[in-house]
């Protein structure tokens, strides 16, 4: 019996594996491997508070692409939403907890199915250290030095932790003091002292982490630098459909000429009085097929100059969520400030902050009791502490794109390439991993399509 195995089981190993067995007409094994943690639910819905919510609304949730009300119906028949009003809960922002119990649900459902087609399912609770391939298979070995033979793997190994800032004293990268895991309960526990806490980042994972740190009652006041300082936005969508940019968009258009457009068409909303959401919103199903488009050097300028403004229009916060944010600001318990950290300096549990202050353009210090690194997931294999991901580059199984967001692979068949840029035959990736290729290979509307295109390719190839 050929074997599947899947390394990471967040959304994409999940439902590749659940896609798999749902399509398999031939006997095959799957394999799953993943800690217990955050089996079934990966880092974003294994969250260590309620509070943590979904960035995107319910009725868009869904975990298969053609069942679009699938987490909304299961929601509906939970206990404590049962008789709510179905277009409030489709429109509301949940807990990020309740849909790790939905994929979990789906698995189960998915166990019952798995049964009756005899198809034997291996979970492995441990963490892959490497991988080798060759034509006969893909052979890994876990942390606890068991070796397994695949026929083919799957790596959905999503979103790494954040890298460390590049400061001169790396020593401080070692202190108690020092949280470089955002999405761990410990990184807002036990703060011993009314000295300020620092989060390095000023993003979702930034609000999740001062929602975090005031429900466990921190008082102390919080400050969080990054390099623009921009407001996270809240959304604010009045159900406007906004098609007119889109139709002005063609073949090959450069981003310059992008960009020209997209400002031409928010201020033409803005006159209006109208949020410039829906403008953002229409361009969403585009992105892949844009950045695809987009020459190296139009890539590069993007991430340079474009991306942390993109990133503003697109991870909104709910409105609640957003005046909490702005009321901590008025009361000063929340600083937002703009810059880079010079250095960290750190004696007798005192932490000396360096930073530029981009506003000022000096520069300041400011004494902190705790650093929380809230930069977001980092992409550069080559950074990455150890990882069976770093070997496979160092060994040539793998590549990196030219801008190390991701991963090379054919975006059609899921194949990841080799150094010399050819495709394995039985090494997949998908998710995170494909965001040098697509950059928009994220979200669960991106990771449900790629989930099932994946598990049909490998079945039929
Ligand atoms: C905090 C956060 C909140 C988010 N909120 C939303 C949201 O509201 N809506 C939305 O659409 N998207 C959201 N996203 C985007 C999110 O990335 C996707 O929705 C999705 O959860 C990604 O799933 P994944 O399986 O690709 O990655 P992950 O969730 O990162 O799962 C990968 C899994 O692989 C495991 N793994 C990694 N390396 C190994 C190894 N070597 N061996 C074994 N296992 C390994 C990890 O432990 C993890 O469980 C959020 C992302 C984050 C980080």
């Amino acid at each position: 019996m050929k074997k599947i195995g899947i390394i990471g089981s967040g959304f994409s190993g999940t439902m590749t594996a659940v896609q798999l067995i749902n399509k398999l007409t031939k006997p095959y094994e799957i394999i799953l491997i993943n800690e217990k943690e955050t089996l079934n639910k990966g880092i974003a819905y294994s969250p260590y508070s309620e509070k943590h919510l979904l960035n995107v609304i319910a009725g868009k949730m869904s975990a298969y692409p053609d069942k679009p009300d699938h987490f909304l119906d299961w929601v509906m028949q939970e206990k404590a939403f049962l008789g709510k009003d179905k277009v409030l809960l489709a429109n509301s922002f949940l807990p990020r907890k309740i849909y790790g119990a939905y994929l979990c649900a789906i698995w189960e459902e998915t166990m019952k199915v798995a049964k009756s087609k005899n198809v034997p399912i291996n979970i492995i609770n441990d963490m892959v250290v490497d991988l080798d391939v060759n034509d006969d298979g893909v052979s890994i070995k876990l942390d606890n030095k068991l070796n397994i033979a695949l026929d083919y793997c799957i790596i959905a190994t999503g979103n790494q932790i954040p890298r460390n800032p590049n400061i001169k004293n790396q020593a401080f990268f070692q202190s108690p003091n020092y949280f470089q895991n955002p999405w761990k309960i410990a990184s807002v526990q036990d703060i011993k002292s009314d000295l300020p806490v620092l989060i390095i980042g000023n993003g979702l994972t930034m609000v999740d982490t001062v929602l975090g740190l005031l429900e466990h009652d921190v008082q102390n006041e919080i400050y969080s630098i990054s390099p623009n300082g921009f407001n996270i936005l809240p959304h604010r969508h009045n159900g406007m459909k906004y098609t007119k940019l889109v139709e002005e968009i063609y073949e090959d258009m450069s981003m310059l000429e992008i960009v020209k457009l997209v400002n031409k068409h928010i201020k033409s909303v803005r006159e209006y009085g109208v949020s410039a959401e829906p403008i953002i919103d229409s361009l969403r199903p585009l992105t892949q097929k844009i950045w695809k488009s987009f020459s190296e050097k139009d890539r590069d300028k993007f991430m340079k100059k474009l991306r942390h403004l993109w990133g503003v229009a697109r991870h909104r916060i709910p409105l609640h969520t957003h005046d909490k944010m702005q009321q901590l600001r008025i009361e000063r318990r929340l600083h937002i400030k703009s810059g880079h950290i010079v250095d960290i300096m750190e004696s007798n549990g005192l932490i000396e902050v360096h930073y530029f202050d981009k506003r000022t353009q000096e520069g300041k210090v400011v004494e902190v009791s705790r650093v929380i690194n809230c930069t977001g997931p980092e992409t550069d294999l080559r950074n990455l502490d150890q990882s069976f991901l770093k070997n496979c580059l160092t060994k040539g199984i793998l590549m990196q794109d030219k801008l190390k967001l991701g991963i090379r692979a054919d975006t059609e068949t899921f194949q990841i390439l080799n150094s010399q840029g050819k495709p394995h035959h039985n090494l997949y990736t998908l998710g995170a991993n494909l965001k040098g290729e697509l950059w928009e290979s994220t979200a669960v509307n991106e990771l449900r399509a790629q989930a099932e295109k994946l598990a049909e390719f490998l079945l039929n190839d």
